[in-house]
């Protein structure tokens, strides 16, 4: 079914066909929803917006920007992560610097040279380790301890729907619960003061709707794909639900929300088990060494000889 006389550009999973002018009134509808339904945002706060310059993450800013421009009491801030990756990350940094320098939001850049001495693509070339599963650790530690030190109440991400059906299968097919735990729209562990709690406005809506509103609404000139993306387990997940849902649509809605039904159960198993503190670094940790401090370690046993820069 058509919504209007104009032409159709997607096709919803309940068959209806939205115009332009309807989707971005539909998706917009969507976050804010998201944003009301979870109780993602309060009246008043300091929000840091974890921005890569790819469009997940500058369709949140966008949209928070919009909010933030009506309710001035929430403020804004972008913290943006150069990891290091040659060919791809500079690129994106430049969308993330154009929108924020057009719409007048502060930025952050903050990158794995500085803060732990090497790129990624060194730390590949020095240790034999998926490169998805380093870089995700030492983001995850760079976005939580400058959102503290920059004083931020809480840090909005670009995760789409596709992103947290794709961890859910990932965790059930590594036999991880205790990581699916720590997904959902609202991430974070209250207990642990050094945790800076993460939201993700964009949890019920498609890579496909993100795609789609961030190309009509011109929020980026290119398109690119991380070098390392294709060789991680993600990717092979992500293809297989894909697939599974060009031929049942619907899948990776009724993944996600049969998870949102067990997910109180699970943070109530889980709870506490990250409330304590990085025997190294003073960050939130489980127990002994964060993640972070264990692949410095072994970057340092493998010859690197650098100084670790995050030791307190
Ligand atoms: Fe890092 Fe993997 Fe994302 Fe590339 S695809 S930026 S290596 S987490
Ligand atoms: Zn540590």
């Amino acid at each position: 079914m058509n919504c209007c006389n104009d032409k159709p550009i997607i096709e919803l999973p309940a068959q209806e066909r939205l115009c332009k002018r309807h989707f971005l009134e539909y998706f917009e509808n969507k976050v804010f929803k998201t944003i009301r339904k979870f109780d993602l945002i309060g009246k008043e706060e300091n929000l840091g917006v974890a921005l890569s310059g790819g469009k997940d993450s500058l369709t949140v800013l966008n949209l928070l920007s919009k909010l933030s421009k009506k309710n001035p009491k929430i403020r804004l801030t972008a913290i943006a992560v150069d990891e290091g990756i040659h060919g791809y990350r500079e690129k994106t940094l430049i969308n993330a610097k154009k929108f924020c320098e057009k719409n007048n939001i502060p930025l952050h850049i903050y990158s794995y040279r500085e803060e732990f001495g090497m790129p990624l693509d060194d730390m590949l070339k020095t240790l034999d380790v998926k490169p998805c599963t380093i870089c995700g650790i030492f983001r995850r530690y760079i976005l939580n301890k400058k959102s503290r030190e920059l004083g931020f109440t809480k840090i909005a991400t670009g995760h789409n729907l596709d992103d947290e059906a794709q961890s859910i299968i990932m965790n059930q097919f590594k036999n991880n619960i205790q990581a699916s735990a720590r997904l959902g729209p609202k991430v974070g562990i209250k207990q642990n003061k050094n945790f800076v709690q993460r939201i993700k406005p964009l949890y019920l809506c498609t890579e496909k709707e993100v795609t789609i509103y961030a190309y009509i609404s011109s929020l980026l000139d290119n398109f690119n794909e991380c070098p390392n993306a294709a060789k991680s387990y993600r990717a092979q997940i992500r293809d297989m639900l894909n697939n599974f849902e060009s031929k049942n649509a619907g899948t990776k809605y009724a993944i996600v929300n049969s998870f949102l039904q067990i997910l109180p159960g699970l943070n109530q198993s889980f709870q506490g088990e990250e409330a304590g503190f990085c025997s190294s670094c003073g960050e939130a940790a489980s127990k002994g060494e964060c993640n972070a401090c264990r692949y410095l370690d072994r970057l340092d046993k493998a010859g690197w000889t650098q100084r670790r820069m995050i030791k307190n």
